[in-house]
């Protein structure tokens, strides 16, 4: 049974290949490992490309290792905006963000990556100024995703309804499909009334995982696990999702069937990948 966990983060100075195991021996098979932040480097070198070289060394260190299967994510992470800005100022900011963006939808294109991703907004309130900056650099980021024909990955302030239809409308406006487009750290917006066409990736808690599946089949799970020694099992646990699924089944909220269309048919739809 294929359990596919589509949001995590690690770090070397994490808990790193002993986080893998951990979803591994709770019965994951498939994972997909997102850029981690790395503003600190990313000002060093004025550049993304180091850091998504660095995540995409990690993937196949893991794949070599342990018996799973990773796909990566890389994109420029909204919220380093807020940091570039006091190195470089604005334009130079929003030159070299649009910059990781032409570098991610690169590595896409070259088949190393599934999407773009982390990409969107801060998530806590900042200036207009600020929104507009990130409006403007997502955008461009989703241009440059239906262009090379591949997903992107949102990260943003709290998921509404009317938030879902405005991000659908303006990768519509760039070419971009709303079925490539995944919504990180959802709520169980499942519904096309409710999202609009995104794919919501439902953070795995019991009470959100719930309701997804009390409501239907599409949309992916995530832990958002970051690695982070400061704040261990943070966001959830790798082990969360392979232990909802199982719940899932066997409490018969969801068939062995249905949980395939959640943890393999929505990722190779909406990735363009084949996972057996
Ligand atoms: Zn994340």
């Amino acid at each position: 049974m294929i359990i596919f966990d589509n949001h995590m983060h690690l770090r070397r100075d994490g808990r790193y290949l002993d986080a893998v195991k951990e979803f591994i021996k709770a019965g994951g098979t498939h994972f997909v490992l997102c850029q981690y932040p790395m503003t600190q480097k990313v000002i060093e070198h004025k550049s993304y490309e180091p850091i998504f070289q660095e995540t995409l060394k990690m993937a196949e260190e893991i794949q070599k290792n342990m018996d799973v299967t990773v796909y990566t994510t890389v994109g420029p992470y909204p919220v380093d905006y807020l940091k570039l800005i006091d190195v470089l100022g604005r334009e130079e900011t929003i030159d070299l963000m649009k910059k990781g963006m032409d570098q991610a939808a690169h590595l896409c294109e070259e088949g190393h990556c599934i999407a773009i991703g982390e990409i969107g907004r801060p998530h806590f309130p900042v200036d207009p100024q600020v929104m507009e900056d990130a409006d403007q650099i997502l955008s461009y980021g989703m241009k440059r995703a239906a262009e090379v024909d591949t997903a992107v990955v949102l990260h943003t302030e709290t998921t509404t309804i009317a938030q879902c239809e405005q991000l659908v409308h303006m990768g519509e406006k760039v070419g971009l499909a709303s079925d490539r487009i995944v919504k990180h750290f959802a709520p169980p917006l499942i519904y096309q009334e409710e999202n609009f066409g995104l794919i919501p990736s439902v953070l795995a808690s019991r009470k959100n995982i719930e309701e997804a599946a009390f409501k239907g089949t599409r949309f992916m799970m995530e832990t958002d696990y970051i690695d982070d020694p400061r704040r261990p099992g943070a966001v959830l646990s790798p082990k969360t999702v392979p232990k909802r699924t199982f719940e899932l089944l066997n409490n018969n909220h969801l068939s062995e069937d249905e949980l395939g269309i959640i943890h393999q048919e929505n990722p190779e739809k909406t990735y363009h990948i084949s996972m057996e």
